[in-house]
């Protein structure tokens, strides 16, 4: 059969063939990291190179590489281990920021999904306590791309830490811890073709930084429990990987272009703004992201609906929803997002699988949200 195109880099990014064999050897070699004996020291060894490996891709110190379970822990981590007790994180983060922090002031977003500077300096600029301020480098829905050096320069002059989501980021633009002059930065390995649990946290700058986890000293003393060996060496071949970057923009646009002339009612949601290359948010006029997400299935296509489906149900995207998109609008968002595997062929087989979708629906869903 068939392999199909898949289109869902943002969700999880297919294992790269060098990460595996990386991966197989540590899971071979096995030890626990903190032995004294030459099994535990050679885990170790891996380990550590592997942290040069996530440091070289985010420009930062080994020692600022905290290895968590993924991007989820580690944005948990950021909001915990800062110690700020106010937050103020933008409408469109990730919902391990979000949900983690239900107190924080949120900073809106434009039209694009690009966050309101006037509106953060506004609330720096209210009186209280040092805040922390959450901003993602690249929204994982739409791929827009924040100003986040504009925002570490307003946080400074209000004695303000900055933690930003790279999650998404990472790989496909260059992300350069200090150049952003961030204090905190989440990374994962799962969107960069590594396995899934595992990612990190980069504390830098000195950074202050409280563990709430009690156990061992591991990560020194900022992440206590055994490494978990294999998933972050594979972590470190994917980072190594993942920095000659991800040249599909023109994927990308060709197939926006082919989809718009297919549907011109069709919108790109955040296309106004710099996005990342690889990610289209675009709608079908009248017809359900569902549809749409099983319609491309059944033809061997992988996207999925522009709202966050964590739980496996298509919910209200709360990115769309703060960029002001009409909610019957960002019902009809699938997110298509590319990744290293990704060829010309993929996007031929979406455009014709979308282009039938759009014929077939035009007799049915479009005419009845016509008459209703
Ligand atoms: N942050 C962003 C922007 C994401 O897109 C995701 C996952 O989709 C996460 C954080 C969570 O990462 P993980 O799946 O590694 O927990």
């Amino acid at each position: 059969m068939r392999a199909p195109a898949y289109l869902d880099h943002n969700a999880t990014s297919p294992l790269r063939p060098a990460v595996l064999d990386a991966m197989v050897e540590a899971l071979c070699a096995g030890g626990n990291p903190s032995a004294v004996h030459g099994v535990g020291r050679k885990a170790r060894s891996l380990v550590d190179a592997a942290r040069r490996r996530v440091a070289e891709l985010a420009f930062c110190l080994p020692g600022d590489v905290v290895f968590t379970s993924g991007g989820t822990e580690a944005n948990n981590l950021a909001l915990r281990g800062a110690g700020r007790r106010r937050v103020l994180a933008s409408a469109v983060e990730h919902d391990s920021v979000g949900k983690a922090s239900p107190e924080a002031e949120i900073i809106r977003v434009d039209g694009e999904g690009v966050v309101d500077l006037e509106a953060l300096e506004r609330l720096l600029l209210q009186p209280g306590e040092p805040a922390l301020v959450c901003v993602m480098l690249a929204n994982n829905e739409t791929g827009v791309v924040q100003p986040v050096g504009e925002v570490v320069r307003l946080a400074r002059r209000a004695g303000a830490l900055v933690h930003c989501d790279a999650v998404q980021a990472a790989g496909k633009l260059g992300v350069d811890v200090h150049g952003l002059g961030v204090d905190y930065l989440s990374l994962s390995a799962h969107k960069l073709g590594g396995p899934t649990g595992v990612g990190a946290l980069v504390v830098c700058n000195g950074a202050p930084f409280v563990s709430d986890r009690r156990g061992g000293g591991q990560e020194a003393n900022r992440r206590a429990g055994t490494e978990n060996v294999a998933g972050i060496v594979g972590f470190g071949a994917a980072a190594t990987a993942a920095r000659s970057g991800l040249p599909v923009a023109p994927l990308r646009d060709r197939l926006e272009a082919a989809l718009r002339s297919i549907a011109p009612g069709a919108r790109v949601f955040g296309g106004g703004a710099r996005r990342l290359g690889n990610t289209s948010c675009i709608s079908m006029p009248g017809v359900k992201a569902e549809t749409q997400v099983m319609a491309l299935d059944l033809a061997g296509v992988c996207v999925s609906a522009g709202a966050a489906c964590s739980s496996g149900k298509v919910q209200r995207s709360a990115v769309l929803d703060a960029m002001g998109i009409e909610p019957a609008e960002a019902a009809t968002a699938i997110r298509v997002s590319l990744g290293w595997n990704s060829e010309s062929g993929d996007i031929d087989r979406l455009i014709a699988a979308w282009r039938d979708l759009y014929i077939r629906a035009g007799k049915s869903d479009i005419d009845d949200a016509r008459a209703a």
